[in-house]
C-alpha cells in the first residue's frame, strides 16, 4: 500500500472545540510515551493494553478511537526513540511540543466533492472543517482508486493521506539511464535502435548549498559567545536550505518521471548506498550527497506511485569503463572519456551507459538492448534547465510530501 500525505489550508480557523481537542491529544500522547517508557513497549497494542483504562478515566468526554489513535502516535515517537538510542545517540525523554492530533479513517469523515471534514470531538459534537481545494487537491480527492487514510490535524492545517493499492509497473518500451552528479543527471535514452544523450541540469543546488553554508559559517563565528542562539539560527539556517533545494529537486524529478512515462521507459540509477568519497573535508561539504540521495528518494518514490519500473545498479567503475571494448582507465580524466579503441564521449553520459550495461547485463532491463554504435553523439535532450524553475521561490506550502 502506498500512502501520500496532501496538505490542505483551512478556510476559517479552526474552531475552539477542536484546538481543544488538539490540546487534549497532546497531552495524551505525551502521558502515553510516559507510561511505554516506564513499561517499555512501543506497540500500539500493547501501549492500549497497559494505558487505555487510566486514559479513559483521565479523559472522559474525548471520542474513543481518538483516544485509541494517540498509541498509534506515541508508539511511532517512541520507535524512533529507541532507535536513536540504541544508535547510542544521547537523547532526552521524547516528547511533542506541536499541537496536532492525528484521527484513523474510521474516525472522521471527508466529503471528497466538498471538501467538507466532519471530526467528531466527544459524543454529541462534531465539528466541521472547510478545506481549501485547488486544482492539485482536486487530482487526489477526484481519483477514485485512491481510499482515505489518517487525518492530522493543526492548528492552521490539515494532511489527509490518500492510500494506493501499490500497482504493477509497465512492461517498459524504452530505457532511460542516468548518472547522478552534483550539478546534473546525464544520461541516455534508448529506444528502439536509436540512443540519444539526455540532461536534466541543476546548478543552482550546489550554489544553494554554498551559500548556505558560508552564512552558516559566518553565524557560527559572530555568535561564538553564545552557542545557544548560534545553534537556533544555524538551524534555520539548515531548514531554509533544505526548503528550497527540496523544490528544486521535486522539479527535477517531476521531468524525469514525466519524460519515462510519456515515453513508457524503465529508468536505471545508480546505487548510491555506501557511496563513500575519498575527497579533502572541504570537498566532501561541497559535493555533499544528501541532495543526490534525495534526489534518488524522490524519484523512486514517484515512480513507484506512476507504475514506473526504476532499476538500481552498482556503479562500480561505472565512470572508468568503456562500452565498447571494456577497458578500465585508472588514470584521471577531463570532461571527456577518451579510450585507446577510439571512443570517446562525455564522462557522465559515458558513464550512464555503463549503468545501463550493468543492467542489461544483470537482465534487470526487461529484455532491451542496447548497441553503443547506434549512440547519437550529436543530439542532447534537455529534460530540465535552472530556466524551467521560473517561478522563484516556493511559498509556505510546499515543503509537502510529494508535490507534483
Ligand atoms: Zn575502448
Amino acid at each position: 500500500m502506498l500512502v501520500r500525505g496532501v496538505v490542505f489550508r483551512l478556510d476559517s480557523d479552526l474552531p475552539t472545540e477542536a484546538m481543544f481537542l488538539l490540546e487534549d491529544f497532546r497531552l495524551a500522547v505525551n502521558n502515553a510515551i510516559r507510561a511505554g517508557l516506564q513499561a517499555r513497549v512501543t506497540s500500539r497494542n500493547a501501549l492500549a493494553k497497559i494505558a487505555y483504562k487510566d486514559f479513559r478515566e483521565q479523559h472522559p468526554r474525548m471520542y474513543a478511537k481518538h483516544l485509541v489513535s494517540t498509541f498509534g502516535v506515541a508508539g511511532g515517537i517512541l520507535k524512533n526513540h529507541r532507535r536513536r538510542f540504541r544508535k547510542g545517540v544521547t537523547c532526552k525523554t521524547p516528547f511533542v511540543k506541536r499541537l496536532m492530533m492525528k484521527a484513523d479513517n474510521q474516525a472522521y469523515k471527508l466529503d471528497r466533492k466538498s471538501g467538507i471534514v466532519d471530526l467528531p470531538i466527544r459524543t454529541g459534537c462534531h465539528v466541521e472543517l472547510r478545506l481549501i481545494v485547488s486544482q492539485y487537491h482536486r487530482k487526489y480527492l477526484d481519483d477514485t482508486a485512491l481510499t482515505l487514510g489518517s487525518l492530522t490535524v493543526l492548528p492552521d492545517r490539515v494532511v489527509v493521506a490518500f492510500r494506493k493499492a501499490t500497482p504493477g509497473h509497465y512492461t517498459p518500451a524504452s530505457v532511460l539511464s542516468l548518472d547522478t552528479n552534483e550539478r546534473s543527471l546525464d544520461g541516455v535514452f534508448v529506444e528502439g535502435d536509436v540512443a540519444k544523450a539526455i540532461k536534466a541540469e541543476f546548478p543552482d543546488i550546489a550554489i544553494i548549498q554554498q551559500r548556505h553554508h558560508d552564512r552558516r559559517k559566518r553565524l557560527q563565528k559572530k555568535k561564538a559567545h553564545d552557542r545557544r542562539t548560534s545553534r537556533n539560527l544555524c538551524r534555520r539556517e539548515g531548514e531554509r536550505e533544505h526548503h528550497r533545494i527540496d523544490y528544486r529537486l521535486h522539479q527535477v524529478a517531476n521531468s524525469v518521471l514525466k519524460f519515462a512515462d510519456e515515453r513508457k521507459s524503465a529508468i536505471v540509477l545508480e546505487d548510491l548506498k555506501g557511496f563513500k568519497s575519498k575527497r579533502s573535508k572541504e570537498l566532501n561539504r561541497r559535493l555533499s550527497i544528501w541532495p543526490r540521495r534525495k534526489l534518488h528518494q524522490i524519484i523512486e518514490y514517484k515512480a513507484q506511485w506512476k507504475g514506473i519500473p526504476v532499476v538500481k545498479v552498482d556503479p562500480r567503475n561505472s565512470s572508468r569503463t568503456c562500452p565498447i571494448c571494456g577497458r578500465i582507465q585508472y588514470s584521471r580524466m577531463g570532461a571527456e572519456f577518451k579510450c585507446e579503441c577510439g571512443w570517446h564521449l562525455d564522462r557522465h553520459i559515458n558513464a550512464s551507459i555503463n549503468l545501463l550495461q550493468t543492467a542489461i547485463s544483470k537482465g534487470m532491463a526487461g529484455g532491451l538492448r542496447f548497441n553503443p554504435g547506434a549512440f547519437q553523439h550529436d543530439v542532447m535532450m534537455i529534460l530540465y534547465e535552472p530556466a524551467m524553475a521560473a517561478r522563484s521561490e516556493p511559498n509556505g506550502t510546499s515543503g509537502i510530501v510529494g508535490v507534483t
